[in-house]
């Protein structure tokens, strides 16, 4: 039995060497993400909290001729090859290298002059357990054209550029948070991103000296109708604003709740309502708290996110709601489902030392339901995207 090399950026050589008979010219990486609190919030140009995780996708790459671009991914064991054809205009390449291809695309066609690459892919971001393995890909593969072309593109404008790769070139339909969190991130931070001028503030975001932990758990919940529910909770939340005669959900202020909620005709346009005009107050509450060192009082926060989710935008499933309350039974200070809904993570702010005990209180609630076991690790405020070697 062979030893699995230690480190993601090993692998990404490996998996570089293996596809190309040769060593990279360099890596870049990129994290995944949790969104601390700010649920359905982006898409009513509200507020979200986003914190990249020490999990990450690492590019090994080398330019080769123009025009041309190879990319291996360790996990797939697939090498995909492809030119300015497929990149003249979205879908051409599909599968999981269109998210390479995208940003290609999204670059020439911003009109900067891409370098032709040879790419190879690792990561320990899990696919598709709501740590946005995909804006990590992005990212990555970003960093390393941005890096080997000499492209002239800042950090502000990058996670745009990411977005429009995954919105237009893959096709999946995504808020700007992803690709902020894995471009833009600092480590010991969150990111306060306002979805509505897309400017940015790292809060500090001390777990270590306050002696905390963020435990995420992969609630493993089977996807239910996810994409049609998001698309019902996005129309009623227009439906709203229209109502209401405002741009965006987030123009109806906290104080103001209630006499919308008043003018609104149903009682579950009421609820989404209620959800993201509260959700968004969250957010600012917990920035607030943050920027005072106040890292433990957010827990109560957390919690109540968790319920409007669950009571107000229905947007929870048995498995996430079994976690929230193990955690919180177990002594928890807060726990919230994290993402879109509908299975995903959910992360609780424990005490440093209490992480192993409430992974555990969780692991046997979910045992006693019969729900496929729950994956947990702790999760510390790392670094977005960055040039390795
Ligand atoms: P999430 O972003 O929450 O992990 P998505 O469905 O948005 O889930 O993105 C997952 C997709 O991204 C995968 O199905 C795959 O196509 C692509 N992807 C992400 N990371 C990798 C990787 N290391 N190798 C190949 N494809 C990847
Ligand atoms: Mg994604």
């Amino acid at each position: 039995m062979t030893a699995r090399p230690d480190t993601v950026a090993d692998r990404a050589t490996i998996c570089f060497r293996h596809a190309y008979g040769q060593p990279p010219v360099g890596r870049w990486a990129a994290p995944g993400r949790v969104n601390l609190i700010g649920e359905h919030t982006d898409y009513n140009d509200g507020f979200v909290l986003p914190f990249a995780l020490p999990l990450r996708t690492v590019v090994a790459a080398t330019p080769q001729q123009t025009g041309s671009w190879t990319v291996c991914s360790e996990l797939t064991g697939e090498t995909v090859g492809f030119g300015v054809d497929e990149v003249t205009r979205p879908g051409r390449v599909t599968g999981w290298a269109a998210y390479v291809a995208g940003v290609v695309w999204a670059l020439r066609e911003a009109g900067h002059p891409v370098p032709g690459a040879r790419l190879a892919i690792a990561s320990d971001v899990p696919l598709g357990a709501g740590l946005s393995s995909s804006a990590a890909l992005e990212a990555a593969v970003l960093a390393a054209l941005v890096d080997l072309g000499g492209l002239a593109l800042t950090a502000e404008q990058q996670p745009r550029l990411a977005q429009r790769a995954e919105n237009h070139y893959v096709g999946a339909p995504t808020g700007i948070m992803d690709q902020s969190a894995a471009i833009r991130c600092r480590t010991g931070h969150a990111l306060f991103l306002d979805c509505r001028t897309e400017q940015v503030e790292h809060i500090p975001f001390d777990l270590d000296g306050a002696g905390l932990a963020i435990l995420v758990i992969d609630s493993r919940a089977p996807h239910r109708h996810a994409d049609g529910e998001y698309a019902a909770r996005r129309a009623s939340c227009e439906k709203a604003a229209a109502l209401l005669d405002v741009p965006a959900l987030r123009d109806v202020p906290a104080a103001g709740l209630d006499d919308a909620l008043a003018r609104l005709p149903d009682d579950e346009i009421r609820r989404r309502v209620r959800h993201v005009v509260t959700e968004d107050q969250r957010v600012l509450d917990t920035v607030a708290l943050l920027r005072d060192g106040q890292v433990r009082q957010i827990g109560p926060l957390l919690t109540a996110s968790h319920a409007s989710m669950r009571d107000d935008f229905a947007i929870t499933v048995p498995e996430v709601d079994t976690a929230v309350e193990a955690a919180l039974a177990a002594g928890a200070l807060g726990a919230r489902m994290t993402g879109g809904g509908f299975g995903g993570c959910v992360l609780a702010l424990v005490e440093a030392d209490q992480s192993d005990r409430v992974g555990a209180a969780v692991t046997a609630a979910y045992a006693a339901r019969g729900f496929t076991t729950p994956t947990l690790c702790t999760a510390t405020p790392a670094a977005g995207a960055t040039r390795l070697d």
